[in-house]
């Protein structure tokens, strides 16, 4: 039997996600020089993950990745299927029998939680809801964030936690210029916040967030960026972090804080920086209006220092509280898990079972495979890794697969509306034309039947063509 990847016996890959690590795999696989049949699976009618539901709205060119993605969805190659979920559609068995190998690159579907008290009180939500809210996530469109209040708390500050804070201080035209969903516009238009409250458990030596999302807090008109000069003095061995090359980014945190803490302090609305504070209870009645602060300190060596009480509490007002502690992916049945990570155990990409053994034709890629770090660039070199793994365990993935003719029959006998490449286009051009109308660059649908009917009425679906 001749080898898959050789002219006429094509080596036949699905992929499960179109996020920026599902199509880093396919262009790395579509240049590896053998013959390919890819088939791209995504759960929602529309592609590109968290650059089109995560990145914030307002920074436009970073969204503009899409267009490097959408120029990999047409290669001839690569067959796109939208709306099809791996788990709901498709078994994990089912999909292994129809391919090859099968790259899981499906994100992380979830968050982190805090696990105090008061953390289900009305008021209380995850950042990651907050941001597929405002970028027009379906599973968020119904979503209701009160804005009537004073005070919102934002626990965590990292990029995530910087990007919620920027979105409920920017002024409402310039966020008419993005492509925020409408339903966020309009609420943010009626918000009566006035003080934002940014809450990291460690010091500002060990702050998550980079430079250049740091001092876009301090170019909002109208409000102001207040830190206490206090915080921003170092204990010994946060000054040996600091000393070390590879902390560059944080030195120049550093000067941004020391120069947000410089600044003459005006009347107005203010974006507040607490270090050394960690949440352990939220109070309300109805809904949240307070949230338990302890006081830390650091203790341990550099680069490995903890947080630990002092005993001191505070109190700070809070009528919105955002936790940004962390995504975080959830199981796949028929998949192990390592459920204290959040991810798919794997081994250079390959995923293994609780024995330690490959499941054969198996990989992982993205945030799925190594957690919820690094930027959209990242998942680049990380799905290059998996697809060298795959392409060396060639010699195991062999044997007649259906593969895309297999995955046609098995969805149209579930009668699975399939969203094409096509279709994405044509969703896209119809989100780019009801934006024209309201002077954004796109106003996206929020919800699936509007999008399923847009992709059907601009192209056929792909169960059709078979
Ligand atoms: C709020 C936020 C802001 C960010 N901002 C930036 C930024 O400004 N700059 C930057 O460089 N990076 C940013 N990032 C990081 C960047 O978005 C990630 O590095 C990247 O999206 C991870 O890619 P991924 O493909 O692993 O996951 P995702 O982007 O989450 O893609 C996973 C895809 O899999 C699909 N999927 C899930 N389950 C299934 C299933 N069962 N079957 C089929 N499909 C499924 C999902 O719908 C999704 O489309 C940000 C991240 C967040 C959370």
């Amino acid at each position: 039997m001749s080898v898959a990847g050789q002219p006429g016996h094509p080596l036949k890959v699905a992929i499960v996600g179109a996020g920026p690590a599902g199509f880093y795999a396919a262009e790395a696989l579509l240049a590896c020089g053998l013959e390919v049949e890819i088939d791209l699976l995504e759960r929602l009618p529309v592609p590109y993950g968290l650059v089109r539901f995560g990145v914030a709205p307002d920074h436009f060119k970073l969204k503009s990745v899409s267009a490097v993605f959408a120029r990999i969805a047409q290669d001839a190659r690569l067959r796109c299927f939208g709306n099809v979920a791996l788990g709901r559609d498709v078994s994990v068995p089912e999909l292994g029998a129809l391919y090859h190998a099968v790259v899981v690159a499906t994100g992380t579907d979830s968050d982190r939680r805090l696990d105090i008290p008061g953390e289900s009180l009305p008021g209380v939500h995850a950042a990651r809801d907050f941001v597929g809210w405002y970028n027009g996530l379906p599973d968020c469109a119904d979503l209701d964030f009160d804005l009537d209040c004073e005070s919102a708390v934002v626990i965590g500050q990292g990029n995530v936690a910087i990007d919620v804070c920027r979105i409920l201080a920017s002024p409402i035209e310039r966020l008419r210029r993005t492509d925020i969903a409408g339903h966020a516009l309009d609420a943010l238009a009626r918000s009566r916040l006035r003080h934002i409250h940014l809450i990291g458990r460690r010091g500002p030596a060990q702050a998550k967030c980079t430079p250049k999302e740091l001092r876009e807090l301090g170019t909002l008109p109208d409000w102001q960026v207040a830190v206490q000069a206090t915080d921003l003095q170092l204990n010994p061995a946060s000054e040996q972090e600091l000393a070390q090359p590879a902390n560059a980014q944080v030195a120049r945190n550093l000067d941004i804080l020391r120069d947000f803490a410089a600044r003459p302090v005006q009347d107005g609305r203010r974006i507040h920086l607490h270090f050394l504070r960690a949440p352990v209870a939220l109070y309300g009645n109805e809904r949240v209006r307070s949230v338990e602060l302890a006081v830390q300190t650091l203790t341990g060596t550099p680069g490995a220092q903890q947080a630990r009480p002092t005993g001191e509490r505070t109190t700070l007002d809070a009528g919105l509280v955002l936790r940004a502690v962390g995504y975080r992916g959830t199981t796949l049945p028929g998949l192990p898990f390592d459920h204290a990570r959040g991810t798919l155990p794997h081994r250079d990409g390959r995923i293994i079972g609780d024995d330690g053994q490959w499941l054969s034709g198996w990989y992982a890629s993205g945030w799925i495979k190594r957690g919820p770090s690094g930027v959209i660039g990242s998942n680049r070199a990380d799905s290059a890794d998996t697809v060298a793994a795959l392409l060396a365990d060639r010699p195991c993935l062999q044997g007649a697969r259906s593969g895309r003719d297999g995955l046609h029959a098995l969805l149209a006998r579930r009668q699975c509306k399939v969203v094409s490449a096509d279709g994405w286009q044509a969703i896209e051009q119809a989100e780019s034309e009801r934006g024209r109308q309201r002077d954004k660059p796109a106003e996206k649908f929020v919800r699936i039947p509007d999008m399923l009917a847009t992709a059907d009425s601009a192209s056929r679906p792909e169960t059709a063509r078979t």
